[in-house]
């Protein structure tokens, strides 16, 4: 299995080279605008998913095939929580003991209140958590988390984070319309961002397609409403250009279920990503990608977007039937 894809253009970190150290969709929150679909079944059990060592040989082969200057930032990110793999303290330590790049770790912050899991994340440049809601009923609607892992956690994990970390702090709020972008809502999570004193606060906003059909992107007055309460340390991080590096594809098949695994796309944006490829030929692996289930195309907002196959993405009825704005 291949764990390291990239480098990729990413929204806050330039050309990141991305380690995945967990299959699919395992995560312990079930976020209403995952662009990876609903988690099924929501999990919260840290182990060794896949084998540490398997995971930084393949480290290790893609940074001796790239001149430093083609990556940025190392980065622990993926289709799901990367601090539920019980070997990331090691992974990050190993990371750093191969290159000189920083190394950041995208988190949803839930496992900051253990110990164990702080002293771990403590080697890497930056850690990059979630918080997207000021109150635990709406923590609930928005992250849809394990029962474990509440929001007292969440909070008193962000702030032990805090007083004892070095490095970069550099929390993400995603907005969604209607749920968190109201007066009360952003003033809920600038009262928890004060406590947590991050370096920086990045607002997300919903762009690829979301788990739920009714998810939606702020309106430019729900965006300066959030510029202004959120603060100056907070700016909006705007959707991705730049160039995925497919180097380590062997085939047209294996670049886009390489590329859609992590980051669905609307096809436009695929075919022109793939632009060394005609887009006829792009346009015919993906069918035989869908029919052969390796790829699914999902309808959101009226646009086509492609993701992979095993990934879960509710009907519009049965995602209407959990909107909690009704
Ligand atoms: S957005 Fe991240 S934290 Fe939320 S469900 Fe998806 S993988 Fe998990």
């Amino acid at each position: 299995m291949k764990v390291v894809f990239g480098p990729v253009p990413s929204r806050r970190l330039g050309q990141s080279l991305g380690i995945d150290t967990i299959p699919l969709k395992t995560c312990n929150w079930n976020c209403v605008y995952c662009q990876l679909g609903r988690t099924q079944p929501v999990v919260n059990e840290r182990r060794e998913y896949i084998p540490r060592g398997e995971i930084i040989d393949q480290v290790r082969e893609v940074l001796e095939a790239h001149h430093p200057d083609e990556i940025d930032w190392v980065t622990f990110v993926g289709s799901g929580e990367p601090t539920l793999h019980s070997g990331i303290g090691w992974l990050i330590r190993a990371v750093k003991g191969l290159t000189d790049h920083p190394v950041a770790v995208i988190t949803n912050g839930t496992l900051l209140y253990r110990s164990e899991v702080r002293e771990e994340l403590a080697a890497a440049d930056a850690i990059m958590p979630t918080l997207d809601a000021g109150t635990p009923q709406l923590y609930r609607r928005i992250n849809r988390p394990h029962p474990q892992v509440t929001y007292e956690r969440l909070v008193e994990g962000l702030e032990a984070f805090r007083r004892e970390y070095e490095g970069k702090l550099w929390i993400e709020v995603m907005l969604v319309r209607g749920l968190n972008d109201t007066e009360e809502a952003l003033r809920d999570i600038a009262a928890v961002l004060q406590r947590a004193k991050p370096d920086e606060v990045h607002i997300g906003l919903p762009t690829r397609p979301p788990a739920e059909t009714w998810v939606e992107p702020p309106d430019e007055e729900g965006l300066m409403r959030a510029r202004s309460i959120l603060g100056d340390v907070a700016r909006v991080i705007h959707p991705i250009e730049g160039t995925f590096d497919l180097s380590g594809c062997d085939s047209l098949a294996d670049a886009i279920v390489n590329i859609i695994t992590r980051h669905p796309m609307l096809e436009q944006d695929l075919v022109r990503t793939l632009e060394q490829w005609a887009p006829g030929e792009v346009r015919e692996v993906l069918e035989t990608l869908q029919t052969g289930g390796k790829a699914q195309v999902v309808q959101r907002h009226g646009a086509r977007f492609w993701s992979s196959a095993p990934a879960h993405y509710p009907t519009e009825a049965r995602s209407q039937a959990v909107d909690p704005r009704h």
